[in-house]
């Protein structure tokens, strides 16, 4: 009698045990995103991801399934700056109330460049806001705090977890930070330039002063014409620029054109707006970085 007892006590705390150890379901817009709440939620959340590794948010065509995935979701954490054009409706078809964090707030959006390009930001608006923030450390920093703080808002409970992990990535990310600027500085001045098929290097180029040079604007989806191509083709010549690099989202043909027909080398794969599926070479945010870092510098250096 008393050991029955005791077993349906044990029960009893097993599965209060076992409902607080469910996780918080987390939506993410897309595979980096993905990972920076993995970093800051640990174990208490479970994340998925619309778009997943080496998948293009810019064409990204969501499906009932986003949607039922959605409908789950104690939380949503999107791009912003206009990157997931699709969100709002898709969203809205989930019938979903839970909050959405856009994890880009608080940080200064840089404006698509027009220069040149006819076709650039086809189907945006006339100053369509470069989405690729996460490219500066700096950034993404901010996108890890409205992430802390979204998933504090939801689970006031693991306050201490997601403050303490949050911290300790930020830490990282700073290291990160500083790893990006050494190895950026130790490529020679001159050669601090590179091709890209679409403009996703923006906020990079700014923080840490590689020049980027891309045949389509800020969105993959828009066309490069033939004039584009001709130009950078004439560009790379003129300015004796190093190297070209594929994207992971982009389809190569056009950067191994603009190689072929200006004598620059074909660099390595970058990551631009997706991770690469686990045990790639970029599985994680700060991997991703370290990998475009490597094929930077592998071309580049003198
Ligand atoms: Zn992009």
């Amino acid at each position: 009698m008393r050991g029955a007892r005791i077993a349906a006590v044990l029960l009893a705390l097993a599965w209060a045990a076992a409902a607080r150890a469910e996780p918080l379901k987390v939506v993410a817009s897309f595979s980096i995103l993905g990972d920076l709440v993995r970093q800051v939620g640990g174990e208490r959340v479970s994340v998925a991801v619309l778009v997943g590794p080496n998948g293009d948010a810019h064409g990204f065509v969501p499906s009932p399934g986003d949607a039922r995935t959605l409908s789950g979701a104690r939380l949503v954490v999107v791009n912003g700056l206009g990157f997931e054009g699709w969100i709002d409706r898709l969203v809205k078809a989930s019938g979903t109330k839970a909050p959405v964090v856009v994890a880009s707030a608080g940080v200064t959006p840089i404006e698509e460049a027009q220069e040149g390009r006819a076709h650039a930001g086809h189907g945006h608006e006339a100053h369509a806001l470069d989405p690729h923030a996460w490219q500066n450390v700096a950034n993404a920093k901010r996108y890890v705090a409205s992430i802390r703080d979204g998933l504090i808002g939801v689970d006031p409970e693991g306050r201490a977890t997601y403050e303490a992990r949050a911290s300790a990535y930020l830490a990282e990310l700073d290291a990160l930070d500083a790893e990006v600027r050494r190895t950026v500085a130790a490529i020679p001045e001159a050669r601090r330039r590179v091709i890209t098929t679409h403009d996703a290097f923006g906020y990079f180029a700014r923080a840490y002063g590689l020049r980027f040079i891309a045949p389509q604007g800020v969105s993959s989806q828009s066309e490069a014409t033939a004039r584009d191509v001709a130009r950078i083709i004439r560009q790379v010549k003129r300015d004796r620029i190093p190297a070209v690099f594929l994207e992971n989202v982009a389809d190569p043909r056009l950067m191994l054109q603009i190689a072929r027909e200006s004598g620059a080398k074909a660099g390595g794969r970058i990551f631009s707006d997706a991770l690469s599926e686990p045990g790639g070479p970029a599985p994680t945010y700060i991997e991703m970085m370290r990998n475009n870092l490597r094929e930077f510098s592998a071309a580049l250096a003198g």
